[in-house]
């Protein structure tokens, strides 16, 4: 049998998170082994292709900045500079009560920079892929991990072996290595799915990225760089189960009829140019963020439901804290001290975030009349009130 491969981090999965970690630990001078069995995807026609968008909010930004990524996407990234939020009733839906958020407001360029994930995660793939203190394994997987007080022991798919000092699991909601650390999880289901696909329209959407709350869930629409020529948006649409099923096996001319429909035509009329992907809706969170010389990062520590651009964000929170901690003391790496000190920053956080985005999402998709009149009438006193429409915002951005 050959010697276990000696690295100061193993990292399982080559997700977004992922990738973003090893190349934030590479860059403050740590070797890193990132392993993951599915290869990046080519293109939106790839079927494992991630359909989803990402509105990267000023921290995380900074952050693809610092790993050297910002730069090849900058040209991609469209700038949200209004944020349109419609509270809409009857059938077929029509919006009631409608504001207008500007980034402007808070003196601020944008609230974030929109772009779509299979993008974001080619680019930062190539990077890992070429930084020499990362040793990037695509088609192998995490297996099982035995940990000491100094090391952790990896075991991947392909037989490799490896000794880390921190071994850390960005492997996604089912987490194989949050598993075999013994951490379990805590989920709260809706009943709701998320439907995740791209289209264009005629009219452009000028930066201004537009949320229609109706009974079942939001339809979110988020600037795309054109398509073809065309005006495009990225769509995240939120329903019932059994209604998120039917929609989902429309033709696509039926799909692109309904989706105008729900989107009271505000762009248009809309046409759909990717698949459909459909994601279940659910709060969930791991019941530990650390194990001994293990850190639970991103979906695989926390997920929530795909409103207010917060999960990708919060996971690179959790990075950018794991970094901060490593860099004030790299020889304290994946110590019980250092684990410690990144489960106590971290858990408050996500735990707000994960309460405020639970009770948004309930009042959003209610159908209870008095629910649904709430709903528009704090709409309006959020916005109209100057004091709490600027401590929502700055929430909403990151602070
Ligand atoms: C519809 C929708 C819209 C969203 N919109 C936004 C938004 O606007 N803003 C925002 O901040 N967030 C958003 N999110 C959340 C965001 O998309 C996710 O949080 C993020 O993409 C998850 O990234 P990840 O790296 O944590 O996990 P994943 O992308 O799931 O990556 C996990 C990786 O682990 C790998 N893996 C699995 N098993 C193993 C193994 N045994 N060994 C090694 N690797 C393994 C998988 O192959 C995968 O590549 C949205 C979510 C949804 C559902």
């Amino acid at each position: 049998m050959t010697a276990a491969q000696q690295t100061d981090i193993f990292i399982s999965g080559a997700g977004l998170a992922g990738l973003a970690a090893a190349l934030g630990f590479a860059y403050a001078g740590f070797s890193v082994v990132l392993a993951d069995p599915t290869p990046p995807p080519s293109g939106t026609a790839d079927p494992t292709a991630d359909l989803r968008s990402t509105a990267f909010l000023a921290p995380a930004r900074a952050l693809l900045d610092e790993i050297g990524a910002w730069g090849p996407l900058d040209a991609d990234a469209i700038p949200l500079a209004t944020l349109r939020v419609a509270d809409c009733a009857g059938d077929p839906p029509a919006i009631r009560t409608e504001r207008a958020f500007t980034s402007a407001d808070l003196g601020q360029p944008a609230f974030g920079w929109n772009l779509p994930n299979w993008l974001t995660r080619r680019v930062l793939t190539e990077r890992a892929a070429c930084h020499p203190a990362i040793d990037l394994r695509l088609g192998a997987g995490f297996a099982s991990i035995l940990t000491r007080d100094r090391e952790a022991l990896v075991t991947l798919s392909d037989g490799a072996r490896l000794k880390a000092r921190l071994a850390i699991a960005a492997d996604g909601r089912a987490s194989p290595l949050r598993e075999a650390a013994g951490i379990g999880v805590e989920t709260t289901r809706y009943g709701q799915k998320a439907l995740a696909f791209a289209v264009t329209h005629e009219k452009p959407h000028e930066n201004v990225s537009t949320e229609l709350y109706l009974s079942g869930g939001a339809f979110v629409l988020v600037p795309l760089p054109d398509h073809e020529g065309r005006p495009a948006s990225a769509v995240v649409w939120m329903n019932d189960g059994a209604e998120a099923l039917r929609l989902h096996a429309l033709d696509d001319d039926a799909f692109g009829a309904a989706a105008t429909v729900r989107s009271c035509g505000v762009l248009g009329p809309l046409t759909p140019v990717t698949a459909r992907a459909l994601w279940p809706v659910v709060t969930q969170r791991a019941t530990a963020l650390t194990a001994r010389r293990v850190a639970v990062i991103a979906e695989a520590a926390h997920v929530l439901p795909p409103i207010g651009a917060q999960g990708l964000n919060t996971s690179l929170q959790d990075v950018r804290t794991l970094l901060d901690l490593t860099r004030a003391d790299p020889s304290d790496l994946g110590s019980d001290a250092m684990l410690d000190a990144y489960a106590r920053t971290r858990a408050r956080d996500i735990a707000a975030r994960a309460r405020i985005i639970d009770l948004y999402n309930r009042l959003c998709r209610s159908d209870a009349p008095p629910l649904q009149t709430l709903r528009s009438l704090g709409l309006a006193l959020i916005h109209d009130a100057a004091p709490l429409r600027h401590a929502v915002m700055r929430a909403g951005m990151g602070g």
